[in-house]
């Protein structure tokens, strides 16, 4: 039955507000997790609203795990204390010798073999738990369980101003009422909801480079885990054989009808926007994880499925529903065709399908690659000049620097932007600006931001920022 067209009307209603903070942050990934503790070891009185059990986002609830190296302030404080709790897992080339170079290996595949490397990842649960253990330490008041669904904003003269937020968790539909919001979705959700401007995921992409010319964005992953796998047995068997990326393997198995079409998808000689890069995986692709044995891998929506998970609740279920099923049958596959996997088994599954490529709100400043190339100097720098390689120019490093206004949206007064949603063009943002010290770096910088302007009454706007915070 098909009911699209098809509308009801709701009836007003009142809603009661249950918290009257100072500031309130949507989501508790990165870049809301560092918020919500900056801000409240700086005096204000914040709540967190945060739809799944615990902080972390994509790198708890969605198993990512990497543990990156410090950058100071809260990253760094957050790997000391994953460490001091026991939640750090590391391999090096002497712990699991064939890793390095070996082109299963996510991250160490282009490493030359037997070169050195230390891989670390967190155990996502134990970090989660450190994670609202060190919220709770702050005096936050973080709801779990809580989804944001809408922001009542009040018009005001040129920009409007949020007041509060609708949720709904297990008492029912609530109101949450700020001075100061934090976006910290990770997809722009209250920016949008608020009435902001964004360029949709798959919007940023320059003419033409789409591989048939439909702008897709870049496909979001689920990622898994399989514990008990002997890497030693799977690595003799590479060596054996001499198929070192198991396409024998698997395409014994698809002649026998034993892997779903899109499991193992080909390559597409760079008709991706970025080259050959998300479209799925032509071959198993994993990474050390929690404990011998146990590995997580990836596993994306194919890119011409083109799923908008941030703004389609059919693409949404497709994506969860399909990527499930793509997973029990890559376990199925594993165990059935590959040495070393015989008696593994599916340990875990991300609590969502990660969206890399959703709304882009635009904000005061909307950084992009020009401002990398020019070598652009800002006077309200947030870090000193930071250096890395462009997607476009991975053979060179740029120094840059980022501006305050890229976490002021536009038409919101009272509202910073964090982590994946901050005002930054597709391009500059995916690949390079979403890592996990940086998101955490973002939302430090927009905690301190908006106690500080509780404490001098100015809105984020009024804020004249002058020095580097990192
Ligand atoms: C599949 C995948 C793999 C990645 N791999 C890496 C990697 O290897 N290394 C790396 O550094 N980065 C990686 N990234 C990028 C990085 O994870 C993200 O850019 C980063 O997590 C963004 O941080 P965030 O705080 O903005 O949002 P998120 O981490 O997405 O967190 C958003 C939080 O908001 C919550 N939320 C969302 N909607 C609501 C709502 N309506 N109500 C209440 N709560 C809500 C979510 O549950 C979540 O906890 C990856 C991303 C994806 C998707």
């Amino acid at each position: 039955m098909n009911h699209r067209g098809a509308t009801i009307d709701e009836s007003a209603r009142k809603i009661p507000v249950v918290h009257e903070a100072d500031v309130v942050v949507v989501g508790a990934g990165p870049g809301g997790f560092a918020a919500a503790l900056q801000a409240a070891r700086m005096g204000a009185r914040v709540v967190l609203v945060e739809e799944f059990d615990m902080p972390g986002g994509v790198h708890t609830s969605g198993l990512q795990g990497a543990a990156g190296p410090g950058v100071g302030g809260i990253h760094t404080e957050l790997m000391e204390r994953f460490a001091a709790g026991g939640h750090i897992y590391t391999v090096t080339e002497s712990s699991l010798p064939g890793w390095a170079g070996n082109p299963l290996s996510h991250y160490e595949r282009y490493l030359k073999p037997d070169a050195t490397f230390t891989r670390q990842s967190f155990n996502p649960d134990g970090a989660g738990n450190v994670m609202s253990r060190m919220l709770h330490e702050a005096g936050v008041v973080a709801l779990y369980g809580t989804a944001f669904v809408d922001a009542v904003v009040e018009p005001g003269v040129g920009n409007d101003s949020i007041k509060a937020i609708i949720v709904e968790g297990a008492s029912g539909r609530q109101a949450i009422a700020g001075k100061i919001f934090i976006e910290g979705s990770g997809t722009g959700q209250l920016a949008a909801a608020a009435g902001v401007p964004y360029v949709p995921g798959g919007g940023g992409q320059p003419a033409g480079a789409a591989w048939d010319g439909v702008k897709r964005p870049i496909p979001g992953g689920l990622l898994w885990m399989m514990s008990g796998v002997d890497f030693a047995a799977l690595r003799r068997h590479q060596k054996t054989t001499g198929d070192a990326t198991l396409s024998k393997t698997i395409a014994e198995a698809v002649a026998a009808r034993d892997i779903p079409a899109h499991l193992y998808r080909p390559r597409m000689n760079g008709r991706n926007v970025y080259g050959d890069l998300y479209i799925g995986h032509p071959t198993i692709d994993m990474s050390p994880m929690l404990a011998d044995g146990t590995f997580i891998l990836w596993q994306n929506a194919p890119y011409e499925w083109a799923l908008r998970m941030d703004e389609s609740a059919d693409d949404e279920a497709r994506a969860r529903r399909e990527l499930r099923a793509l997973i029990e049958a890559e376990a199925s596959f594993l165990r059935k065709y590959v040495p070393g996997f015989e008696t593994s088994t599916l340990a875990n599954v991300g609590r969502y399908v990660g969206v890399r490529d959703g709304r882009h709100p635009l904000g005061e400043h909307v950084f992009c690659l020009d401002d990398v190339l020019a070598r652009r100097r800002f006077a309200d720098a947030v870090t000193r000049p930071m250096t890395k390689s462009f997607f476009w120019d991975e053979n060179r490093k740029h120094e840059f620097e980022v501006p305050f206004r890229c976490f002021l949206p536009r038409k919101i007064n009272n509202l910073i932007l964090t982590g994946a949603s901050l005002s930054f063009t597709y391009e500059t943002i995916f690949m390079v600006m979403r890592n996990f010290p940086w998101c955490t770096q973002t939302g430090e910088i927009a905690g301190f931001a908006a106690a500080t302007c509780l404490r001098k009454g100015i809105t984020p706007k009024e804020l004249e920022w002058r020095e580097p915070y990192f």
